[in-house]
């Protein structure tokens, strides 16, 4: 593609697309082989290697999507996290981590770096000194999610790599809740960036993958270490990505506008008790969240008012469904007590400040009048 730097949506539509020159085919063909010859080729090129011609085109526009150099995909969100986080990390090294985290995460590092030799702190608080308030001589990576799941709570990415680079340290962030059209943290100075692509990326809830995007020389040492670990996504599902990607830019910037106009109608609703939504005024982190993201996300939790059984709420819905995962075209909610934090101990979720009466949303693109009268005849159905 010529044009010197295209937009959000031309990036979505066209960057690293292949040209089908058999028949001028409107999309990448799908190179299925998982054997190439070797003639007249310099790489050898094996799905594990990440570097078949429809995983080597789709990382080329995911990482024009994040401004990064260089960017892989990985078969989940998990094994783009944990590549990330292993390449960076050795026996007796440290890592600071930001204290609301997504549940895989979490259980990653505390219940598997024991055994590596890695030790770990989690912030208190997510005010940039407390982060620096845990590092230590053995520090090597922070790591920070933001928006967080599932409050929603905005981390300072700027002043997160200005810590991370006067100690040495990688920066990485999982920046799924945001995804790559509201939030670029490599623009902040943030070294790593990761996706759960089964998100926003993929958008449907059809796919499992995940995206790890940074400069050539931190990809290099990341790419040595997954070839290893195995983690690449199959071909098939890669084309699928790049499909669905298309539509990324249009279908994000349907789902922040349609969140904005629920977390008004829910922040003014005398039945609801609280509303956590950085595009809010009322979120004690509107301005920061305003300087560093684009918009402000398809993602959303709020309590119900005591009285309101949550339980019943949810059950009393017509449109929008209750389920795990998020960030489709279609709403869903959860409560994450039950669900997506279910494993963590009640001492813990309240550490995080995670209620009993917590729900978690995911808005679709559906009409937001139509998500409104579901949500407005679902409380009414379960006021005790
Ligand atoms: C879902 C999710 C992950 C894990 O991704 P998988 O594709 O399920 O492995 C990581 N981080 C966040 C914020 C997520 O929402």
């Amino acid at each position: 593609m010529s044009i010197k730097k295209p937009g959000l949506n031309t990036i979505c539509t066209h960057v690293g697309e292949l040209e089908d020159k058999e028949y001028k085919g409107a999309v990448s063909p799908l190179y299925m082989s998982t054997s190439y010859a070797f003639e007249d080729v310099e790489v050898k090129r094996y799905p594990r290697y990440f570097n078949t011609p429809n995983q080597v085109a789709l990382s080329k526009k995911i990482a024009a999507l994040e401004h990064a150099e260089s960017a892989m995909i990985f078969g989940s969100g998990m094994a783009a996290v944990s590549t990330a986080l292993m390449a960076f990390l050795s026996a007796g090294d440290h890592i600071v981590l930001q204290k609301t985290l997504y549940g895989g995460t979490y259980n990653l590092v505390t219940e598997e770096f024991q055994k590596f030799g890695i030790s770990y702190s989690f912030t208190e608080g997510l005010e940039p000194a407390q982060f620096e308030a845990k590092i230590k001589e053995n520090t090597k990576v922070i790591y920070i999610e933001t928006p967080s799941n599932p409050l929603l709570t905005i981390t300072d990415l700027a002043a997160v790599a200005t810590i991370a680079k006067k100690h040495g340290l990688v920066s990485m962030i999982d920046n799924t809740f945001a995804s790559p059209v509201n939030q670029n943290p490599i623009d902040f100075g943030i070294d790593v960036v990761i996706h759960s692509a089964t998100k926003y990326m993929g958008g449907h809830s059809d796919i499992l993958a995940g995206a790890v995007a940074s400069t050539a020389e931190h990809m290099e040492r990341i790419f040595h270490l997954a070839k290893n670990f195995g983690g690449s996504l199959s071909d098939y599902t890669v084309w699928l990505l790049e499909r669905s990607l298309k539509t990324m830019g249009i279908r994000v910037k349907a789902q922040n506008e349609n969140a904005q106009k629920m977390a008004e109608f829910l922040y003014k609703n005398k039945d609801v008790q609280a509303v956590y939504y950085p595009g809010l005024p009322s979120h004690p982190d509107h301005e920061l969240a305003k300087a560093q993201m684009k918009g402000f996300g398809g993602m959303l939790s709020f309590e119900l008012n005591e009285t309101i059984d949550a339980y019943r709420f949810q059950k009393a819905l017509q449109l929008i469904k209750s389920s795990m995962s998020l960030a489709g075209v279609e709403s869903t909610l959860l409560l994450p007590t039950k669900t997506s934090h279910a494993l963590l101990s009640p001492e813990e979720r309240e550490h995080q400040g995670i209620s009993d009466h917590l729900i978690r949303f995911s808005i679709g693109i559906e009409e937001i009048e139509d998500l409104i009268e579901d949500i407005s005849q679902a409380i009414e159905k379960s006021k005790a």
